[in-house]
């Protein structure tokens, strides 16, 4: 058979596709919990910076939690979760009274597990009742963390850190200026 355009140069074959992390979509989903990062963290001497977030994660940006360093206290966790910047799912360790609003969570999201995969964090917590667990005593703990960070240097009047905001005990009470 004849070509249809003899005088056609071939073309050159087509570029192979770049093999890209695919999720996997039959990943099991996890237990995790669920939290958000606070809006303004106290930090500096004598807690009187505010600053928004943390270094890797927007205020208000949600997270979900897959491991606690029960051992030092649990005031440190990995969390998995949109990069600031870029908005890429990272997983990274971060203090535990950055984060507020723990809830039990099963999570479906393969972007999620797949990140968590390749960190060897797949696991997630045993079953909803064991998440909830760890979720209340989070809580407990990040509020405590969060008191401790310069106890004895008064809050601003309308301070925007998280214990203020969220009326937590310890903060600004002292002052009185708490309403
Ligand atoms: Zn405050």
């Amino acid at each position: 058979m004849n070509r249809p355009f003899p005088d056609e140069p071939e073309l050159p074959p087509l570029p192979q596709p770049v093999p890209q992390p695919v999720p996997r979509p039959d990943a099991e989903p996890v237990w995790l919990a669920a939290a958000n990062v606070v809006a303004w963290r106290r930090c500096g001497p004598g807690g009187r910076e505010l600053r928004p977030g943390t270094k890797s994660f927007k205020g208000g940006a949600k997270v979900y939690v897959a491991r606690v360093y029960w051992g030092p206290g649990g005031d440190r966790v990995t969390a998995v979760g949109r990069e600031r910047h870029t908005g890429r799912w990272i997983v990274i360790d971060t203090a535990t009274r950055h984060l507020h609003s723990f809830r039990p969570k099963l999570v479906h999201t393969p972007r999620v597990l797949e990140r968590l995969g390749s960190a060897h964090r797949a696991g997630g917590f045993t079953g909803p009742e064991r998440t909830a667990e760890v979720c209340e005593t989070l809580e407990r703990y990040a509020r405590q963390y969060r008191a401790e960070i310069a106890p004895r240097s008064p809050h601003p009047d309308r301070c925007l850190c998280h214990a203020c905001l969220a009326g937590e005990t310890g903060a600004a009470g002292e002052t009185g200026a708490a309403g």
